[in-house]
């Protein structure tokens, strides 16, 4: 469900590059979008969407077109009904979650996601996953988190998901340093990730989040960790709490920060840098070659990133450096100064970077500019396209495999498909 939300510009120039920031009406999903992928992701959990007929309806047509087999993810409608008493909500969420269990004994990981109605708010979900867990532990864990649309972005539902399972993460068992890859990234990216950090020599590489409970990551002083999505806030605030150490990086996008994200890594494990030279030369030069045709299509072209996934910087970055395109204007729904300093480092100095969203103005700046290619939300492409725009939806950066030096012609090929098509549209 889209968001509205009033407020007035400020611009603040606390960061080396100012940053126009906006608090008006803004037009994203919520974070039960990011069930979407998870669920895919940890292969024995389920999400059970605490909400009302809304929160079913956006998840069922977010992810209808996507499955294929029994999905892990439902929604208990809280109805009107059920709010006379809280006992009653109460009770009625014990009693589906107990059908769901016996159901599906595969499940083993049962995440209770909080939405925005009010009539949920007043549950406290968190009381509800303990007294669950105590009564199925240890055959199913159950967690809790928020998805809800009030003041938060799609991508923060992942933030939210992977902040609730690091409490329920074993310390570490030695006391050897372990590096750890923070954010959803597809199996493949990740098997590839494998692949590097093995040649690397750099030990076993952990995983948050996990492909399946069993693989919940052992968490400690000694685990460092790489961030591979910059959308995680609240999950890297839990971490440190855990005395686990943040390594900045910029993120695995395009051949440069993949390249810079994977030394990061290396510089931390004492990996020497011939080393490194030799395991990652192959694969940028592989990785560059592929990227020079998108170069011709791209370089010069204008674009103008609308906020919406949070991805918009690390790929504001990989499109000014390494396909020579144009940034008209760089917006991201909130910035993380301090995770995304590397990135905003590699940024043209003259960038308009904006904060927080008035789409009004915004949707002006945009008209007024006329970019080659518009990257927004599904809200506002529709009107964008039937105003003459070219434009590419947000939401596919985050479902698509775009991260690693194999993934980088691909990432720059969806910015080049809308293009080719607008012109086969034209000619
Ligand atoms: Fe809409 Fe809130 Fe449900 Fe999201 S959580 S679908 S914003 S009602």
């Amino acid at each position: 469900m889209n968001v509205h939300v009033q407020g007035c510009p400020v611009v603040a120039n606390d960061l080396p590059k100012p940053v126009r920031r906006e608090s008006g009406q803004r037009e994203v999903f919520c974070g039960l979008t990011g069930i979407v992928w998870l669920h895919r992701k940890i292969q024995d959990a389920f999400f059970l969407v605490v909400g009302s007929r809304t929160c079913a309806h956006l998840i069922q047509s977010a992810a209808g077109v996507m499955i294929f087999a029994e999905p892990r993810f439902a929604t208990a409608i809280m109805e009107e009904k059920d709010l006379a008493g809280l006992t009653d909500a109460n009770d009625e969420l014990d009693r589906i979650v107990v059908q769901l269990i016996a159901r599906r004994p595969d499940i083993r990981l049962l995440f209770l996601v909080g939405s925005c109605p009010s009539e949920v708010i007043k549950l406290d979900l968190s009381r509800a996953a303990l007294r669950l867990s105590q009564k199925f532990s240890p055959a199913v864990r159950i967690l809790n988190y928020s998805g809800s649309g009030i003041e938060t972005t799609f991508t923060q539902g992942e933030d939210a998901c992977l902040a609730s399972l690091v409490p329920a993460a074993p310390p570490t068992r030695t006391s050897e340093d372990q590096l750890l890859i923070v954010g959803s990234l597809a199996d493949v990216v990740e098997d590839q990730f494998i692949r590097l950090f093995d040649a690397l020599g750099m030990g076993r590489v952990q995983f948050l989040p996990p492909r399946n409970t069993a693989g919940l990551p052992e968490i400690g002083p000694n685990t460092k960790f790489l961030l591979a999505q910059p959308f995680l806030a609240d999950t890297a605030r839990a971490l440190e709490d855990r005395g686990a150490v943040r390594l900045a990086a910029p993120f695995p996008l395009g051949v440069e920060g993949t390249t810079a994200w994977l030394r990061a890594a290396a510089d931390a494990f004492g990996v020497a840098p011939a080393l490194f030279e030799a395991v990652t030369q192959p694969y940028r030069i592989r990785a560059e070659r592929a990227l020079v045709r998108y170069r011709d299509l791209l370089g010069g072209r204008s674009i103008f990133l609308f906020p919406d996934s949070q991805l918009e910087i690390p790929l504001a970055r990989f499109l000014s450096r390494e396909l020579s395109m144009h940034l008209v204007e760089v917006g991201t729904p909130y910035l993380h100064r301090e995770h995304l300093a590397e990135e905003l480092r590699l940024l043209p100095d003259d960038v308009a970077l904006s904060e927080g969203q008035d789409v009004d103005l915004q949707l002006d700046r945009c008209r007024a500019a006329r970019p080659d290619l518009v990257v927004c939300g599904l809200g506002l492409a529709n009107p964008l396209e039937a105003e003459g725009m070219t434009t590419k939806w947000s939401i596919e950066l985050v479902f698509t495999p775009i991260q690693g030096y194999e993934q980088a012609a691909d990432l720059a090929e969806l910015f080049a498909r809308p293009l080719v098509r607008r012109a086969k549209l034209v000619a």
